[in-house]
């Protein structure tokens, strides 16, 4: 074997006995929540289609005539030729959406945040980030070299205490936290922290991935992040902001420059959700809603948002958990450290406008009978 292989194999082993390792499973998504994993028909809680627009015949119409229309790939990158012209109506609803100047749109969420954070963060400047931030932001923060600094979760007593002994050692300061934590269903104290940035001539960059594109009001000058693969059921990342930091976001952002635009039928996609979700603002309350009734049924504190976390403590517990609910015709994820910190292993319940009532009372019925809480 080579030698590489040993010691990987070695490494595979104790991810093994720690029940840490992780692989993909192959499996076939339908409507109303349905998907089906090794031939076994189940109901999904754990997709993050929260407006279950992926399946959505509009949506998928558009994405058709797309395809149709201009072929399956971009060809180069958006500052190539792989500039379709439907990218200017979809950052445009964007950025209506989030009432900036401008927005720009990258390959995924992903992308965005490893190439936004190093275009607006050098070496001379400082990072504020929630420790709980997305890897994604923090792998955008380690790209930059900036001088990373994470505050404890949502603590604004700490992120100031680290403000007054350490921000005058730096040029710029940018602050990194999500609006909903991907793994608590939890938000981060937003005009707080923007009036912190400002105070310390610094910018705020919030994460929205878990967002559901409902109306909200936000303090200007923020910078806002998100994807397109979450609630708008289709691919890709955005960042919407004044049209000067998108102009230069364009021209330097690498992940932008270096990587192929976005097929054109994902693009048609992305346009056809958000045109759903302008005309139905409704759509953006069900999963939200459905969160709640579940909290409620089983007596937890009201869901913040369509997120609602287990938590168990043990990796062997959270996958036996997963195990009974998949028997019982649930696939619900159970989420392990990394991805988590230590010991809090647990079933991350994700709410869809897909799912119906009886769905949820099935599955919190389950939950109260096995005596998980
Ligand atoms: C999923 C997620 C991303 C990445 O978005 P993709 O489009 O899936 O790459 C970024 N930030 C947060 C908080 C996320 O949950």
């Amino acid at each position: 074997m080579p030698a590489l292989d040993t010691i990987l194999q070695q490494k595979l082993q104790q991810l093994d006995e720690q029940k840490a390792r992780r692989s993909p499973i192959a499996s076939l998504r339908g409507k109303k929540a349905q998907v089906e994993k090794a031939k076994n028909a189940l109901i999904s809680f754990a997709c993050n289609d929260y407006l279950g627009l992926s399946q959505h015949p509009d949506v998928v119409a558009n994405a058709k005539e797309a395809i149709e229309k201009y072929g399956a790939g971009a060809g180069a990158s958006r500052l190539i030729t792989g500039n379709n012209e439907q990218y200017d109506e979809l950052e445009g609803l964007l950025a209506k959406h989030k009432k900036t100047d401008a927005a720009c749109v990258f390959g995924s969420g992903y992308l965005a945040n490893l190439g936004i954070i190093p275009a607006l963060a050098g070496k001379k400047d400082v990072i504020f980030a929630d420790k709980l931030s997305h890897a994604c932001l923090l792998d955008g923060a380690k790209l930059s070299s900036a001088t990373l600094l994470r505050f404890a979760h949502n603590d604004l007593e700490h992120l100031a205490n680290l403000l007054k002994t350490n921000r005058h050692k730096y040029d710029k300061c940018l602050f990194l936290s999500e609006a909903i934590f991907s793994m608590d269903g939890d938000r981060a104290p937003i005009n707080e922290l923007a009036q912190m940035a400002k105070e310390n001539d610094g910018s705020l960059m919030i994460d929205h991935a878990h967002s559901l594109f409902a109306d909200e009001e936000f303090p200007d000058d923020i910078i806002h992040m998100g994807t397109l693969s979450k609630a708008i059921g289709s691919y890709g990342g955005y960042v919407c902001g004044s049209q000067i930091l998108i102009d230069y976001i364009k021209t330097t952002a690498r992940s932008l420059i270096y990587s192929t635009a976005l097929p054109p039928a994902t693009l048609a996609a992305s346009i056809a959700a958000l045109r759903i979700i302008e005309a139905d603002k409704n759509l953006c309350e069900i999963p939200l809603n459905h969160a709640r009734y579940f909290t409620k049924l089983l007596d937890l504190p009201q869901a913040q948002s369509a997120i609602v976390p287990v938590v168990f403590g043990s990796n062997e517990k959270v996958l036996q958990a997963a195990k009974i609910l998949e028997e019982k015709g649930f696939w619900v994820s159970s989420i392990r450290p990394p991805t988590v910190p230590e010991n809090t292993a647990r079933l991350r319940i994700t709410f869809s406008a897909a799912h119906d009532k009886s769905q949820i009372e099935q599955l919190a019925a389950i939950i109260k009978s096995e005596g998980w809480l």
